[in-house]
């Protein structure tokens, strides 16, 4: 898992339930090479930026028997590539070591001159549970401190988009100057119903199915309104325009005045999106 890979590059064929999980698991460890010690630590196995003919490589005898794993498996102490003891000791045939030679030409150029005159030691197994890190709303974090939740939002927010219901408004109601949160949270902080809950959310989203909907597909025979039939039942007419319902509202805005002690107007847009300037 702390290979650099990129699954296009992975000389194999794989599912698409595993591809996925480690498309996620790449993207969200996606960190640039860029110092000494990064570059001795990168595995050379499966990595997106160690590529012989656009794949990335993999030998099994190499990894397993020999042990070598990272960049620094390859280079010995004085920055040597294919000098290191473990190249040294794994007594390689002529084609092993011909295919690690293929690796060495296959590690991009920049990473090979950054090691030149440098004599940095790097442990190369650093291996402890803390070292898988991933970048949480920017930060590092050790993977043992991420909770499922924590990671759940960090890939939600790197692939949210706003409704394109919200574009649809807008153009409507070109004057609409509430904040979208404001407006999704008001059903949660003014009711426990669910049912209401469930109809602002269908409302907000233009789902809900009035007679003019329904009449384009063709399941009903007309597109009046169910209450007054002189009508088209658009959602504004419905909850706004029809006569039955402005009833309705004049009814209760006069029982809020009696309450409130004050007179309180509706528009079409608080009725559609919600009334913030009451108490
Ligand atoms: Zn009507």
């Amino acid at each position: 898992m702390q290979c650099h890979f990129d699954c296009r590059n992975l000389p194999i064929f794989m599912p698409g339930f595993y591809k996925d999980c480690l498309d996620a698991w790449s993207s969200l460890t996606r960190k640039e090479v860029f110092s000494y010690e990064d570059i001795m630590n990168q595995f050379v196995w499966n990595n997106k930026y160690i590529l012989s003919r656009g794949k990335s490589l993999y030998h099994a005898f190499l990894h397993n028997t020999c042990g070598i794993s990272k960049v620094g498996d390859l280079v010995s102490k004085d920055n040597i590539f294919l000098g290191s003891e473990k190249v040294l000791n794994a007594k390689l045939t002529l084609s092993q070591y011909f295919h690690l030679m293929g690796v060495v030409s296959a590690i991009p150029i920049e990473w090979r001159s950054t090691n030149k005159g440098k004599s940095v030691h790097v442990d190369p197994h650093p291996f402890i549970e803390n070292s898988f890190r991933v970048p949480i709303r920017g930060e590092m974090f050790a993977l043992s401190r991420v909770s499922s939740r924590i990671l759940y939002g960090e890939f939600r927010s790197r692939k949210e988009m706003p409704p394109a219901v919200q574009a649809k408004f807008k153009e409507e109601y070109p004057s609409l100057s509430i904040d979208w949160k404001e407006i999704y949270s008001l059903a949660f902080n003014v009711t426990l119903d669910t049912t209401l809950r469930v109809f602002q959310y269908k409302l907000l989203n233009r789902i809900i199915f009035t007679n003019d909907k329904l009449f384009k597909f063709k399941l009903v025979d007309s597109p009046s309104c169910t209450f007054c039939k002189t009508n088209e039942e658009s959602l504004e007419h419905l909850l706004f325009f029809c006569k039955i319902t402005e009833f309705f509202w004049k009814e209760m805005l006069s029982w809020l005045a009696i309450l409130k002690n004050e007179r309180v107007d509706f528009s079409l847009v608080d009725v559609l999106f919600g009334k913030f300037d009451i108490d």
